[in-house]
């Protein structure tokens, strides 16, 4: 069976009809817009969310850069939750590339309200940044793979609307979410500016994140992606693996979250598992009981053949993907069994 890897869902392989779809990609020169299996992808993205455009990124960590530079100016300030991708694992650059400040909130699972939105706006001073940008997070991943409900949304998006403050998504698991709501992506897109979602999480695809908005916004993010180096040539074979992705991939994200529900269930019988954050998707976070450390405890899986991440001293992170099949999770509910 080889090694079971919950380190992330981005640690998955092309499928064997992925590669074929890559083999026969049509490519040109994407920075001069001539690639049309580039193209092809941005425009299908741009329509299922019901937005004008599109732009195909190296890395979730670039669109969601793009969109705060995009959005802001410098001196003024997003606002999110103290989980946030965009605060937690892009090496500070809202500050370094945007000359932004952040407010953190102190939100459930990495879930914010309006209320506390509004809570967070700054009065007009000259020694307060402008807010500017609030940025949402769906799923969330330190929040446990927690999801909002367009019900949550929407009076984030009215408050937005009425103080002037532009709203992006970091969607880099939105389809996680959308198979347990059924919401529909035009849903989505009808309340948020941008979007940016991920292709080489549990979707399979070996690189790549779209950023997706209006016409004006995407034309400047295009500017900024190649002022950060990211403006690339024949991506087409690239935007081949998440043409396929798209169309082959999303549906099946079920099938993780619900491995991901197993295997919290079984954790949550276990002596040496203090708590299990609530399952909501393909994330599970949990903390060890006792004295045990969440390195000790990573050793001895390791010992196994599986691999996870830490998340904290004593919090252990599995995330389910494409790659982990129903083989893998009977023989990891037999380990997680057996261990102590
Ligand atoms: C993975 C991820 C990103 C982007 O990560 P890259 O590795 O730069 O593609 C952004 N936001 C969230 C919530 C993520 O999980």
């Amino acid at each position: 069976m080889g090694k079971i890897n919950l380190m992330s869902d981005t640690v998955t392989r092309p499928t064997i009809q992925m590669l074929e779809s890559m083999m026969q990609a049509v490519v040109g020169d994407d920075v001069f817009r001539e690639d049309p299996t580039v193209n092809a992808l941005e425009e299908k993205a741009a329509q299922l969310f019901g937005k004008a455009a599109a732009l195909f990124c190296p890395s979730g960590t670039m669109t969601n850069q793009i969109a705060i530079n995009v959005h802001t100016n410098t001196l003024e300030e997003v606002i999110c939750d103290k989980f946030s991708h965009i605060y937690q694992y892009e090496t500070g650059g809202y500050a370094f590339n945007s000359g932004v400040a952040i407010k953190l909130i102190d939100g459930v699972n990495g879930k914010i309200t309006a209320k506390q939105i509004e809570k967070a706006i700054n009065p007009v001073y000259d020694w307060l940044p402008i807010s500017r940008l609030v940025v949402l997070e769906n799923t969330c991943n330190k929040g446990g793979g927690s999801y909002y409900t367009l019900d949550e949304i929407k009076p984030i998006r009215a408050l937005c609307v009425s103080k002037g403050l532009k709203l992006h998504l970091d969607g880099a698991r939105l389809f996680n979410a959308l198979v347990e709501t059924g919401e529909s992506t035009q849903a989505v897109g009808n309340h948020f500016d941008s979007i940016s979602i991920c292709l080489s999480k549990g979707l399979g695809a070996p690189v790549g994140s779209l950023l997706i908005g209006d016409i004006n916004f995407i034309n400047q993010a295009r500017r900024l992606r190649k002022v950060m180096g990211g403006g690339m040539r024949q991506a087409g074979y690239l935007a081949a693996a998440g043409i396929y992705a798209l169309d082959n991939h999303i549906e099946r994200l079920k099938v993780d979250n619900d491995r991901a529900k197993i295997i919290g269930q079984t954790l949550k019988k276990q002596s040496y598992v203090e708590t299990v954050r609530p399952v909501q998707s393909n994330i599970v976070i949990f903390d060890l009981s006792g004295a045990q450390t969440a390195a000790i405890f990573l050793e001895k899986l390791k010992s196994k053949d599986i691999l996870a991440v830490p998340f904290g001293e004593k919090t252990v992170r599995f995330v389910t993907h494409l790659d982990f099949t129903e083989a893998m999770l009977n023989t990891l509910i037999e380990v997680l069994e057996s261990m102590d």
